[in-house]
């Protein structure tokens, strides 16, 4: 079917599609993406009727990749990347390589050339970046040590991709006898007159990823920011919002060209260093819808690509393929995690979170067939897994928490069981949760007390004063950083989502006396009163709104007094004009 607007064509078709498929998944309780993913299906080349354009779709999911990335490098600082970096570094590297080496033997079985099977093995170990950062977005985990690890770790896979595509075809040029593809390479070996050969070409992929983190830090440190800093000074939210815009785009595709990183590894630096900015949050604000609708086009593009008789043509290798993805992957990653000691929830998180594949596998099984490399069947396969394995993620993340508790059974007998039965001697192994907060809390103790939901701009004042008035209360904030600053302060505070099942039960609810909800978000609020009013109908519950509807709406759900904050602006700015006036009328002069 010929289009004469293939971009607006490519766009209303996906758009319009996910949010209808997305829309009705939601209705039969499966996650939008699923949805999403049969609106790609459908507009695609396998099925009857309109067929978006096959080049300009996956394109326009980069746009999305390069904000979400974005939108993580904006809550990451530099320090928290080196933090993970002891467990990202090795964790990812084992795992390509236990991946790769699946893959290959799968390709070997197969009857694969060598190097098409390692390409294969390569294409099942790198997970898709928008799966990985939407489950951490859904669970709002990008902010947790898990969330974090997650992120290096996939940062780390990142420079490996980037690696790997300069690599793949330099090694099948040198077994073929072609030249080199790098510029830059090419330029050199002119210049020299000599073959840099690979390890000269590794020498100099690294190098470029390197200069390109040395200006990001070095210059974009200093000029992103003041960039940001004089367009708001300008008071227009729409150049605000075009700036935030052409820095993440814009540095995401000037790094790519010119340094040969990732768009993705462009946008994660230029939000890395955007981060210590007080703009970062209305920087992550302004470019959050945008991030949101291109990400669902991700998703749109890949069903795009599946081919569904796949599944009745070769059940067998397509069942090889997801079992590596979903089940091999995760794996290594959980035990990679369990051996650095960083708890089996950590373990488990990580597991479900690289156990699909997505954008770079895509990539390089093109490269892979390009090259002559991979069998067009082994490009198939890598499809059909990513499908698979991006429709069975919830799923993973759903089952991997129903096994925590089992896992961490086994986990306490076994550090019990070298535990010296002297009550003096220190455990042989340190219980594994030890190093991660959320699986050592306890209930907390306190009876009486006031619970206070968020520790921002409202929570803190309230928290202050709760204190200068001796009135027990513990913190519930979702924000790891927050919380290490409340643990500091000797601030009783537990770390996660309010929402979250268990978390009021931890903060001793059911004994509390009051319950004091400082988020900005209606919506949230309304169901932490509800569930808390379930589990202690006597809780005084204090909740925070934004409009006359969200008081209405928090008051049915059983909150006992709903500050409005506009209101309370306002009548804060006439409580302050009522006194300027009367010291006037006293003392007449000017009021400075
Ligand atoms: P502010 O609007 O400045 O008072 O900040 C609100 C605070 O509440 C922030 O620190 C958020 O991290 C925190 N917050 C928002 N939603 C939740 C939630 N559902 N559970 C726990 N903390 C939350």
């Amino acid at each position: 079917m010929p289009h004469a607007t293939p971009l607006i064509s490519t766009l209303v078709g996906g758009f319009v599609l996910a949010f209808i498929l997305g829309a009705i998944a939601h209705r039969f309780r499966l996650p939008p993406l699923v949805g999403y993913l049969v609106a790609g299906i459908l507009v695609g080349p396998y099925t009857p009727g309109f067929v978006a354009d096959q080049n300009l779709a996956p394109e326009l999911a980069e746009i999305g990749v390069i904000l979400l990335m974005f939108g993580v490098g904006l809550h990451f600082s530099l320090k928290d990347l080196l933090s993970v970096r002891v467990i990202a570094v090795p964790g990812a590297i084992v795992q390509i390589g236990f991946a790769t080496l699946l893959g290959w033997g799968m390709g070997y079985l197969m009857g694969w050339p060598t190097g098409g099977s390692l390409v294969f093995g390569l294409a099942l170990s790198v997970a898709s970046t928008v799966v990985l950062l939407k489950a951490l977005q859904e669970r709002r985990m990008v902010e947790t040590a898990k969330g974090r690890i997650a992120v290096g770790w996939l940062i780390v896979e990142d420079l490996a991709m980037v690696l790997a595509l300069v690599l793949i075809p330099a090694v099948a040029s040198v077994g073929s006898g072609e030249r080199l593809s790098d510029p830059l390479a090419v330029a050199l070996v002119e210049m020299s007159g000599m073959d840099i050969g690979i390890g000269g070409l590794i020498g100099l992929t690294l190098l470029k990823v390197a200069l390109f983190v040395a200006v990001m830090l070095v210059f974009g440190r200093k000029v992103i920011p003041a960039i940001l800093h004089r367009i708001a000074h300008t008071g227009s939210r729409e150049l605000f919002r075009l700036g935030v815009l052409a820095i993440a785009l814009g540095v995401a595709f000037g790094a790519s060209q010119l340094f040969g990183v990732s768009l993705a590894l462009g946008a994660f630096f230029a939000g890395m260093v955007l981060s210590e900015s007080e703009l970062s949050h209305s920087a992550a604000r302004e470019s959050l819808p945008l991030r949101d609708a291109f990400s669902v086009l991700f998703f749109v593009s890949v069903g795009m690509l599946f081919d569904p008789t796949i599944l009745l043509r070769e059940p067998l290798a397509i069942l090889a393929t997801v079992f590596i993805i979903v089940i091999g992957k995760s794996a290594a990653a959980f035990l990679i995690v369990v051996l650095f000691r960083k708890g089996i929830s950590t373990a488990l998180t990580i597991s479900a979170s690289l156990a699909q594949i997505g954008e770079f596998s895509f990539i390089l099984a093109e490269l892979g067939v390009g090259l002559k490399l991979l069998p067009e069947e082994g490009r198939d396969f890598i499809l059909a897994g990513a499908i698979i394995s991006i429709v069975l993620n919830p799923l993973m993340f759903y089952l991997t928490e129903r096994l925590r508790p089992r896992f961490e059974d086994v986990a306490a007998r076994r550090a019990a069981r070298k535990t010296p039965q002297t009550e003096t001697a220190a455990p042989a192994e340190p219980v594994e949760q030890a190093t991660e907060e959320e699986d050592t809390r306890a209930p907390v103790q306190h009876d009486g007390h006031c619970v206070l939901v968020g520790y921002g701009r409202v929570g803190r004042i309230v928290a202050a004063n709760l204190k200068t008035a001796k009135i027990p209360f513990v913190v519930i904030e979702e924000s790891d950083t927050l919380v290490s600053d409340l643990h500091a302060e000797g601030i009783d505070a537990i770390a996660g989502h309010a929402a979250s099942a268990g978390l009021l039960s931890l903060a001793n609810i059911a004994r509390a006396r009051s319950l004091v909800v400082a988020i900005p978000d209606a919506f949230e609020a309304g169901y932490i009163v509800e569930s808390a009013k379930k589990m202690n109908g006597r809780l005084l519950v204090i909740a925070r709104a934004h409009s006359d509807a969200e008081v209405e709406h928090l008051t049915n759900l059983g909150a006992d007094t709903v500050i409005m904050g506009e209101r309370e602006v306002a009548n804060g700015m006439l409580k302050r004009l009522d006194q300027i006036l009367h010291s006037e009328m006293a003392e007449p002069g000017p009021v400075v």
